[in-house]
């Protein structure tokens, strides 16, 4: 890369704004460039390359907040250089996280009195949460089996096959086996029955989704609970519940206060809730809340001493940035219970309207249901000519980022497509999305008949692998930004065979 000239006359100065001036050759990718560059020039670039990106607005693949008041967005910008964890420094920042825990944990209905400290805190986002809730439980089930002389090398976890990604990991990082209960097709949750008939003497807990990241739709905590008690008392084991409401937190509360999900139920001893999802503050925001003292084993437990105060400290991670956590606090008293509540009618409401103008559209079954996380998720009638993937490629074309994904075991034959309302999606743009989306279906009828249904593995190879990595890249949108776990093999292929036949459209070949 070459920089020219610094710039030193002032007339100079006046094009300066445009990189181009500045950059001859390729930016640099593997090394630091040895010279320094005007600040205008670097921000140019950065800015021009960014433009590529897709627009988060229009981003319908994502729960997590694109929009915030101007009002946060100051706070937000004011307090970036805050380091949060300098507790001593910035002992209103550490308040003000703990009220959030002490709301979040009021709003689960935790047995804490009004003014009562609550347990629970902040993290980078679910995942970070997950990991200390499932922390949490393996130390206290191996200690439990340590007092009583049982082997304590084995533990395990239930959940549904259509967990997030990210318990996953918790399973692979912290050394606990994950059993997942399969999914059929027509049910996508984790059915109470099964899951609690999994239960054996290792499991550490049992997880529940509230707001499944595939179809919104909340797992039967209560039926679980019932279960579980009974199963309980049989084996004289005490196996708990974890309820992961990463999307549903911030919704039940508000639209279903009747729903009984949370520290109602008995076994329910930890809850973790992504602050920056229905939360309503950017990405970088999560809590986990427990029960009561006794639910969080002392060990993992690091104290900080700030102001002569004992100030409890329970995360992965050391230092990070304060904002988010103002944030939520900005729109904890900014909306209120009132303004949370509204805000998810107005959601659900899109998400309905979204729904009928799919419905009408007479090509669609809606795999979401009416209760749950505001979003519409929906497969194709027939797919015999082209898939859910090829609509969803098409859409990028008109700005849209709609995932496309296939269900996990035993439901993999189903593919779909999901839309999350978030507060920033308008009625309008849910009728516009639905005429994109007819735009897209004509297109695609328009294209000639799949010859044969059976996909052809010789073309399949003989594809240029670029073909190959754009499909991984969209399967990757939906995967990276939701985690949705990889879709099976099966259904990449149809996708590139039809991304083969788009492709040949769009090169004029078809
Ligand atoms: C989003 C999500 C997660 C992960 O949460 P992050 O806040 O993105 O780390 C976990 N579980 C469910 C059900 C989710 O929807």
């Amino acid at each position: 890369m070459v920089i020219t000239a610094a710039v030193t006359d002032s007339k100079e100065q006046l094009y300066y704004t445009f990189a181009s001036r500045y950059v001859r050759a390729p930016l640099p990718r593997f090394k630091m460039p040895e010279n320094s560059m005007p600040k205008e020039a670097a921000y140019q670039i950065v800015n021009d390359e960014l433009m590529l990106d897709g627009n988060p607005r229009l981003n319908l693949a994502s729960f997590v907040t694109t929009w915030m008041e101007p009002e946060c967005d100051k706070l937000m910008m004011d307090s970036i250089n805050k380091n949060y964890v300098d507790m001593d420094e910035y002992p209103v920042t550490t308040e003000l996280q703990n009220r959030c825990v002490n709301m979040i944990a009021h709003l689960f209905n935790a047995p804490v009195g009004d003014d009562e400290t609550a347990i629970g805190v902040g993290t980078v986002g679910s995942s970070e949460a997950i990991m200390l809730a499932g922390l949490a439980f393996k130390r206290k089930w191996q200690a439990k089996r340590k007092a009583e002389g049982k082997p304590y090398d084995k533990p395990n976890i239930v959940t549904g096959a259509n967990v997030q990604v990210c318990w996953e990991k918790f399973a692979r990082y912290f050394e606990v086996e994950l059993k997942e209960v399969k999914l059929k097709e027509g049910y996508y949750v984790m059915d109470p029955k099964e899951a609690v008939e999994m239960v054996d003497e290792n499991t550490i807990c049992v997880a529940a989704i509230l707001g499944s990241t595939l179809t919104g739709e909340f797992e039967n905590v209560k039926l679980l609970n019932e279960l579980l008690t009974e199963k309980n008392k049989e084996t004289g084991w005490d196996t708990p519940i974890h309820v992961d409401a990463a999307s549903g937190g911030f919704i039940a509360p508000f639209l279903y206060p009747d729903l009984e999900w949370d520290f109602r139920l008995p076994l329910v001893k930890s809850i973790n809730v992504s602050g920056h999802k229905y939360g309503l503050v950017y990405a970088g925001v999560g809590w986990v809340v427990w029960r009561s003292k006794e639910d969080l084993p002392e060990e993992l437990v690091f104290h900080i001493n700030y102001l002569g105060s004992d100030q409890p400290t329970f995360t992965l991670n050391f230092s990070k940035g304060s904002s988010q956590i103002i944030a939520q606090y900005y729109q904890f008293i900014r909306l209120g219970c009132e303004g949370y509540r509204n805000i998810m009618v107005n959601c659900m409401e899109n998400a309905k309207a979204l729904k009928e103008g799919l419905v009408k559209t007479g090509r669609f079954d809606i795999v979401s249901k009416d209760v749950g996380v505001p979003l519409v998720a929906f497969s194709l009638k027939d797919s015999s000519r082209y898939t859910v993937f090829q609509v969803a490629e098409s859409l990028r074309r008109f700005g849209w980022i709609v995932p496309a994904y296939t269900m996990p075991a035993n439901a993999e034959h189903i593919a779909v497509l999901r839309v999350v309302i978030r507060e920033d999606f308008n009625f309008s743009l849910a009728e516009r999305l639905v005429s994109d989306i007819e735009k897209v279906l004509k297109e695609l009828d328009a294209l000639p008949p799949r010859v044969s249904t059976k996909i052809d593995h010789k073309e399949l190879e003989a594809l240029p692998p670029r073909v190959s990595t754009k499909i991984d890249h969209v399967t990757a949108v939906a995967n990276e930004t939701e985690g949705i776990k990889p879709d099976n093999h099966h259904l990449r292929e149809i996708a590139s065979y039809w991304r083969r036949i788009s492709n040949k459209k769009t090169s004029g070949v078809c």
